[in-house]
């Protein structure tokens, strides 16, 4: 079955054997086979492209913070700065003098919101296992970001649609995370080797998103995506 939407966005859906198993960033879209590895297989979405695991694939609570506490990331670290200013340049040159931010999903060492208290800003910090503080959600902000960290989520169309909706008008939401490209690079990705990782963006989905949120996206480099509201 092609679902309407499928139809509106002149997805074809036929070249690919496709089930119902739901997308978990547009919902509604029916998905087919992508890749298989030794570890998981991987299912593409046929509406916005989102290529994700199943929830048999994705790890325990307890598993994947152990994995989180073993990366720590901290703002001494020159090389997870000049990692982070990819983003955080191109979003101070946009922001006015200072705005108020948060940073969702901050991880251990939070470094990317020290960065922009530097430049003048405010940031507030999220995160699901080391800032799990949901009275910062409650509130709206000048910019948000989400730097390696929509590749970690379960349902990402539920979290950002929850971000989108956090934003002020005219404010931005930048996000880092690496890109799907097609099948064949895909199957030698390093990315997707990481246990923790279950939803892959491509440009394609990011299209799909600017359009939900009549927001084109902005590309910057290789992983850097900024929309603004
Ligand atoms: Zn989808």
């Amino acid at each position: 079955m092609v679902t309407s939407l499928n139809q509106a966005v002149g997805v074809q859906g036929s070249s690919m054997n496709t089930d119902n198993i739901g997308c978990p960033l547009c919902q509604n879209g029916e998905s087919g086979h992508y890749h298989k590895d030794r570890q998981r297989d991987y299912r593409q979405c046929v509406t916005c492209q989102l290529v994700f695991v199943t929830a048999q694939y994705q790890l325990s609570e307890a598993d994947e913070k152990a994995v989180y506490d073993d990366h720590q990331n901290s703002p001494i670290d020159m090389g997870y700065r000049q990692f982070l200013a990819r983003l955080a340049d191109p979003l101070i040159e946009r922001l006015p003098a200072q705005s108020q931010g948060l940073d969702f999903g901050c991880g251990p060492g939070p470094t990317l919101s020290v960065m922009m208290e530097e430049a003048g800003h405010r940031v507030a910090l999220f995160d699901l296992y080391y800032a799990n503080k949901p009275e910062v959600l409650e509130r709206q902000y000048d910019f948000i970001t989400a730097t390696e960290v929509i590749e970690h989520l379960a349902s990402p169309g539920v979290e950002l649609a929850r971000l989108w909706s956090l934003l002020k008008p005219k404010g931005y939401l930048g996000i880092m995370t690496k890109q799907v490209k097609d099948k064949e690079a895909f199957a030698n990705w390093h990315y997707k080797s990481d246990a923790t990782h279950i939803s892959f963006f491509s440009r394609e989905t990011f299209d799909y998103l600017g359009v939900l949120w009549g927001s084109a996206p902005l590309f910057i480099g290789a992983d850097v995506i900024i929309f603004q509201k």
